[in-house]
């Protein structure tokens, strides 16, 4: 197993993090003998770091990982979870929570505590509800050790998040397909130049980057027949010095087994290794279905169609083929009324886009051909 040492603060990781969120459940609650299994197994092969958080898996989570992990020797791992701050409306709710997670954890201390998935909105509850000094008072009580935060919103928001406080790490979104949105490459790279040790999520992009049709993934098993899919994106993030820990939310023992594979040996790419990142996400970005760049000249559509955000759903799904990702994107957009059925064909946006996509067309062609979606 890849270790890496934080520098900023005194830990050292198992490269490969274990991601709970996504453990298995049967009839709602989780499936304790496979979850048990795969915590030993990840712990007997050298994984030592444990993410969670409260409200995963209807709030079972945290209970369920502190039984789990209860049979280890305290120092021998480290615990991260989270403040998920939209579960709370006052600073008094806040300050009682830290109480409730050692008690779910049956632990005294949590290592890595993370303000989770920071916004615009959440970052001004933060300030306004003055809640990095209740975190700061946990850190004084011994009941916390280090504090990060973990981000989804646009760079600029990025940016004054890191710049606010002097954070112990940060966990962000990274892919090789994914370098460009939310605080992208560059946000790591700024998190980087700052000295902040970077925990990445969805490294293999909830899955997508496991899966694609023979002439893309054909362009890695002709280099080397053995690797999976999911490890040329483990070892994209895992080739960033600053990148100090990997996420996976691993649920089946086939998913472990095949990460313990890629990180047991584990080799940053080299040049030449690179280069086929490069051809296979040029080649993914090749497989769009419509030719939208977001550039949102179109909208407002009178009737509230997203049209960016539903050829989004339309040209993730020709490159990762991911149906249920594009149920959960289209049912946000339903839920909004902003989904490609609400189109009347008024043809208003038409001369706006500056990509001359027959819109309307295009729009009743998506929801043809994704006729799951309906
Ligand atoms: S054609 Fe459809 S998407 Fe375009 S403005 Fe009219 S209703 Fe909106
Ligand atoms: S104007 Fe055209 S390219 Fe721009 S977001 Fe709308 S559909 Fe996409």
């Amino acid at each position: 197993m890849e270790y890496r040492k934080w520098k900023k603060i005194p830990i050292e990781t198992s490269l490969l993090g274990f991601g709970s969120m996504r453990l298995k459940t049967v009839n709602g609650k989780i499936d304790e003998e496979l979850g048990f299994k795969l915590v030993d197994q990840a712990y007997n092969n050298g994984i030592n770091y444990f993410d969670m958080a409260m409200p995963y898996i209807d709030g079972q989570n945290e209970s369920f990982m502190g039984r789990a992990l209860k049979r280890y020797k305290r120092d021998t791992f480290y615990i991260a979870t989270k403040l998920s701050l939209w579960m709370f409306n006052t600073k008094e709710e806040i300050e009682q929570v830290i109480d409730k997670q050692l008690k779910n954890l049956q632990t005294d201390y949590i290592d890595c505590y993370i303000m989770h998935a920071l916004n615009k909105e959440k970052f001004e509850k933060i300030k306004r509800l003055g809640v990095m000094d209740i975190v700061e008072s946990w850190r004084k009580q011994g009941k916390i050790k280090y504090i990060g935060f973990s981000f989804h919103d646009e760079y600029d928001v990025y940016k004054e998040i890191l710049d606010f406080y002097d954070w112990d790490f940060c966990q962000l979104q990274l892919n090789y397909m994914d370098q460009d949105s939310q605080q992208g490459i560059k946000g790591y790279h700024d998190a980087f130049n700052k000295g902040i040790p970077v925990i990445v999520m969805e490294p293999v992009k909830g899955g997508d980057l496991a899966n694609f049709n023979d002439k893309v993934s054909s362009i890695f098993y002709d280099y080397n027949k053995h690797a999976s899919l999911s490890s040329w994106a483990f070892r994209w993030v895992g080739s960033l010095e600053g990148v100090k820990l990997i996420l996976s939310g691993m649920n089946t023992i086939e998913q472990l087994k095949d990460n313990l594979n890629t990180f047991n040996n584990f080799k940053s790419l080299n040049n030449k290794e690179h280069d086929l990142i490069s051809k296979v996400r040029a080649e993914l970005k090749n497989i769009v279905e419509v030719g939208c760049t977001r550039c949102e000249y179109c909208l407002p559509c009178p009737y509230g169609v997203n049209i960016p955000g539903n050829f989004k759903i339309f040209n993730s799904y020709a490159m990762y083929k991911n149906e249920g990702s594009a149920k959960f994107q289209f049912k946000e957009l339903k839920d909004n009324k902003a989904d490609a059925s609400i189109c009347v064909s008024c043809g208003e946006c038409l001369s706006k886009c500056p990509q001359s996509i027959q819109i309307p067309t295009q729009l009743a062609r998506m929801l043809e051909e994704l006729r799951f979606l309906k």
